[in-house]
């Protein structure tokens, strides 16, 4: 028989949402008559921007025309695509990428995930606490972590502890790291690095020979002027990360798939010899080589997001998000609770008194609302609680009306 590869192991079951679900059902099947609502959910709810659907029916049409047909595309992403996004979400604020250096994708979770793959296995790996999953896991399935001990952390890897103590932006390691996961806006906390928190982390990675690998999932939803909306709005950041960006919740792909990540030409790499590496080469070469391109019609719809149309389509949508954030915020002011996040994107992390499952249930039970226990994204999550802004606005009233007057 074949022998499997045991990092799997390692890893427990992805336990937070079949629970939720599980606790969920168990209370309406006891409850029949309650009309429980979800402020749980991490998956937009708006439907694509119109220009979208445009773009994407006309490219079924080329699609369906022997003259237009387009078979494989080119693996790293079409040029109309590539060359809007680095006008638009670079060169128009003043940084210097180029679309040769931007690798589209299907989402950033594939990118987030498949990126440790170009580095050494023995990379010594820091990662945020609580942080979106993804880092974590990939790198104990690639073997670069020991156990899972007991009190949650994985032996080998530097958490980054992220709580009200230092105001949810992580101090720098004690030691010397080589890949360092950054979230910003950062899903679980609704959080954001500021310009000074982020050039901190640049200067470390130069002075340390580290990457950065900077998810920007959230960019779209920042506000405070403070808060750099790309790793490269930071001087010297271009020699040290990797920005991962996504459609999903810019612009309402989740069910569409489109991210890309971008490698700047001149970001090297170490061999074991000392020789210098170009990681958009390595990355070429990884992606060339297990990915064959975002369907040419999902990237229509993406270089529709950046028309004049779709950048009103789209603000409207994040609009209506954070307008739904705000209402949970000031909601929340009202009961005491400690809340933060929901500024600078769609989540909002309550802190709670009791640990996050208790939360959990209680929420349920007295305001038959659901949201997600802070223990699901990390050790530091415990005793935080994590309410999305992703909802029907009226179903958002309704729940924060619910927590302020049944939960205290
Ligand atoms: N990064 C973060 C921080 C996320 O929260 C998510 C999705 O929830 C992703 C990446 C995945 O995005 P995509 O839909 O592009 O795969």
């Amino acid at each position: 028989m074949a022998k499997i590869n045991e990092n799997y192991l390692k890893l427990p079951g992805s336990y937070l949402f079949s629970e939720i679900a599980k606790r969920v059902a168990a209370y309406k099947e006891e409850n029949p008559e309650a009309e429980v609502i979800s402020l749980g959910i991490g998956d937009v709810t708006r439907p694509l921007p119109k220009v979208c659907v445009e773009a994407m029916t006309q490219a079924a049409d080329e699609m369906g025309n022997v003259k237009t047909f387009r078979g494989y595309g080119p693996e790293q992403g079409y040029d109309f695509l590539r060359e809007v996004i680095a006008e638009h979400n670079y060169k128009a604020k003043g940084i210097d990428i180029k679309a040769e250096e931007i690798f589209v994708s299907d989402g950033s979770k594939s990118d987030c995930g498949n990126i440790q793959e170009i580095f050494s296995k023995d990379s010594k790996v820091a990662l945020p606490d609580p942080v979106y999953p993804v880092y974590l896991d990939t790198n104990v399935m690639a073997g670069r972590t020991g156990a899972l001990m007991g009190d949650g952390y994985f032996e080998g890897v530097e958490y980054l502890s992220a709580t009200e103590k230092n105001n949810f932006s992580p101090d720098l390691p004690s030691e010397k790291m080589d890949l360092i996961y950054l979230c910003s806006p950062n899903n679980p906390t609704g959080t954001a690095l500021s310009r000074a928190a982020l050039t901190k982390w640049v200067e470390y990675a130069r002075e340390n020979d580290a990457v950065i690998l900077f998810d920007a999932a959230y960019a779209a939803y920042i506000t405070s002027d403070d808060v750099p909306r790309s790793v490269y709005e930071i001087p010297g950041a271009k020699d040290v990360a990797i920005e991962f960006r996504s459609f999903s919740k810019t612009a309402g792909f989740t069910g569409t798939r489109c991210g890309y990540a971008v490698i700047p030409k001149n970001l090297m790499g170490t061999a074991s010899d000392g020789t210098k590496v170009s990681l958009a080469k390595l990355w070429n070469r990884r992606q060339t080589t297990k990915f064959n391109g975002t369907a040419y019609i999902v990237q229509r719809a993406a270089a529709a997001v950046y028309t004049e149309e779709g950048q009103k389509q789209v603000k409207e949508n994040i609009d209506y998000y954070m307008e739904n954030a705000r209402i949970i915020r000031e909601g929340l002011k009202k009961t005491g609770l400690k809340a933060y996040g929901g500024v600078d994107a769609p989540y909002i992390w309550v802190k709670t008194a009791e640990p996050s499952w208790e939360f959990f249930d209680k929420l349920l039970t007295k305001a038959q609302v659901v949201g997600t226990p802070g223990a699901g994204f990390g050790p530091c999550g415990e005793n935080y609680f994590r309410l999305t802004a992703f909802g029907d606005r009226q179903k958002t009233i309704e729940a924060i009306r619910r927590i302020v007057y049944k939960l205290h």
